[in-house]
């Protein structure tokens, strides 16, 4: 048979010239490129033969085989999927179709260190072979075609490649790939396994490999005919939620965070719409021990169409929900985005909006469950029937939030579209209650009349938040104040200046004006008060000039004789001391 040579495409040169003379931080990938485009050809055989059922010829199990040949140093991908005709070999793989590969040239700036680290964020495709290859032989036959119209491609790699017509009786693809001196690490049935297990795992056909076993007579690992899946096929995700039990989703969250407690709630969906995609999110029971730090990973994993693309997906999920768990696989994304692209996707900002508003909504739910006592009588004094399962829900938002309650606050200050729903999902301790368990919408039930604002005081701990003089008057008052001890509230707070019509007011700064509470005669008292120790405060104020902006009478306190009060819109005595300690 006679052999034809043809060129590569320009810019087919200009990336395997690439991909050929970048050391390569990444090199493995190739693997999970051969092994992706082994399954589309899948896929899309099984799509043709949704209307001609002979493409399956006798072969209707589809698979991919993954074989390596020590003594011939290949490596070598076979499916059984749609396959090639000659035609088709000369256009996929000598052009450039596919708009991510063509963005990637885009990119591309011709300094060759810039360019290199591209490409370890990039795939590439089929030409990333040549990173362990320095010739690559393809065989294939088209389904459908003869036998004897198969197609043998080889190409080094360089400006072109040839192609012959074979007779081959497999319908289907083999990918061989002569590899490089450097590459001899991929001849070992360990490494590829492992290479499969993180990036081919949930591929929905077998990866087959060939048994190994130890010979002792020759003292090294004989390959056996016999083959098995080493990929566990099963994309938890991508099946439906009522074909999964809790176990199995509680199974899936361990493997996926190395956490050993199961989750206290997860949410599976599919989403379609502008960005077509599926999520599967964990809310953990215990936070990790680097939950404060902000660079801390993200736990999402990022799948295209089951391909295994990045974990610490941290463009998917904003900040201050870094401690959710899951995965998402998206039906748009091109298989070789990277990191950088991620941030600019709109689709992914689609993907992440849809995600924080799952937690938030998760959150919600488990929040109204977390007292059923409280549900059963609904105010309207019908009693609602609470089922087992929403009982089992019972104190799970209390858990949730002692441990994620500080990192969700930060949400004030990150999320605006959210703010609403982020406040309703508060827990504070208050004047009333010890426990961290009182929610804006309690307090706010609990408001006496006339009360203009719902108070709150900052200070390092229950004992000193209780024990402040600028309690006094609220407490002989009865009215109800929030005790923030958390290091967190003064800076989340000022992002929250009121909440559901009701301004929030620190106690501890300005002059609280306690408007219609105050009866008339404490109203002249005051007044009075104010006048009588007019000379006395000029003295204070002057006396004091360098230490304090104000000296004024006040009606917040009972018993004791002075306190410090901060101006309006000033940070706070326990916002500074913070700032202070943090060397600021
Ligand atoms: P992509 O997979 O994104 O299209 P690749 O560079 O990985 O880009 O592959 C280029 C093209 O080569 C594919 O679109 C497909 O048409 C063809 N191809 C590659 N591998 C196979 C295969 N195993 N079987 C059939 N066609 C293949
Ligand atoms: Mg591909």
């Amino acid at each position: 048979m006679s052999k034809h040579t043809h060129s590569f495409q320009a810019e087919v040169a200009q990336l395997l010239h690439l991909v050929t003379h970048s050391l390569y931080s990444n090199k493995e990938i190739f693997l999970r490129e051969l092994v992706s485009n082994a399954s589309d050809a899948c896929d899309k055989l099984r799509f043709e033969a949704l209307n001609d059922s002979s493409l399956f010829e006798d072969a209707p199990n589809l698979e991919v085989r993954v074989a390596f040949d020590k003594d011939a140093k290949t490596l070598t991908i076979t499916d059984n999927g749609i396959g090639m005709s000659e035609g088709e070999a000369i256009d996929h793989l000598g052009t450039i179709a596919k708009s991510g590969t063509k963005d990637f040239m885009s990119r591309l700036s011709g300094d060759q260190k810039k360019d290199a680290q591209l490409i370890g964020q990039f795939g590439v495709g089929f030409y990333s072979g040549f990173i362990v290859a320095d010739k690559i032989t393809v065989e294939s036959r088209r389904a459908g075609l003869k036998p004897e119209e198969g197609v043998r491609w080889v190409s080094g790699g360089t400006g072109d490649f040839e192609t012959e017509t074979i007779t081959r009786a497999a319908r289907g693809t083999s990918v061989i790939l002569h590899l490089r001196e450097d590459a001899n690490e991929y001849l070992s049935h360990w490494k590829l396994k492992q290479i499969i297990g993180k990036y081919s795992d949930h591929i929905s056909l077998p990866i087959l490999m060939q048994k190994e076993e130890w010979e002792k007579d020759k003292g090294e690992y004989i390959q056996k005919d016999e083959w098995e899946a080493v990929n566990s096929a099963s994309a938890l995700w991508t099946r439906s939620k009522k074909d999964i039990s809790d176990e199995q989703y509680a199974e899936f969250y361990k493997n996926l965070s190395y956490d050993q407690d199961a989750p206290l709630a997860w949410s599976h969906n599919r989403v379609e719409g502008s960005s077509e995609y599926t999520q599967l999110l964990y809310i953990p029971a215990k936070a990790p021990h680097d939950l404060w730090n902000r660079d801390r990973k993200a736990g999402i994993k990022l799948y295209v169409k089951r391909v295994f693309i990045m974990d610490e997906a941290e463009a998917l999920m904003p900040a201050y929900l870094r401690w959710v768990k899951g995965v998402v696989d998206s039906a748009d994304l091109p298989l070789n985005v990277s990191r950088e692209l991620l941030q600019e996707s709109r689709d992914v900002r689609a993907i992440r909006e849809g995600n924080t508003r799952r937690v938030l909504a998760m959150l919600e739910d488990l929040a109204k469950k977390d007292k059923p006592a409280e549900i059963t009588e609904g105010a309207d004094g019908v009693t609602d029937v609470v089922s087992e399962e929403d009982k089992a829900q019972a104190g799970k938002y209390s858990q949730f939030y002692a441990e994620f309650g500080s990192v969700l606050k930060e949400g004030l200050g990150e999320d605006f579209a959210n703010r609403e729903k982020i406040a309703k999902l508060l827990r504070f301790a208050s004047t009333s209650s010890d426990a961290v368990a009182v929610s804006l919408a309690d307090y706010k039930a609990r408001m006496k009349e006339g009360q203009a604002a719902i108070y709150f005081i900052t200070a390092d701990n229950l004992a000193a938040a209780k024990h402040s003089p600028q309690l006094e008057v609220f407490r002989k008052k009865g009215i109800e104040v929030l005790l923030m001890t958390d290091r967190v509230d003064e800076w989340a707070l000022s992002h929250l200046h009121e909440f559901d019509g009701t301004p929030l007011q620190s106690v501890a700064k300005g002059a609280v004006d306690l408007g219609s509470l105050l009866d008339e005669e404490e109203k002249k008292a005051a007044e009075a008060a104010a006048e009588t120790f007019k000379p006395l405060l000029d003295k204070l104020k002057e006396s004091l000039k360098d230490k304090a902006k104000d000296v004024r009478v006040t009606t917040r306190l009972v018993d004791s004789p002075a306190c410090l009060v901060v101006e309006d819109g000033d940070v706070s005595n326990q916002l500074a001391r913070m700032l202070k300690a943090a060397g600021q």
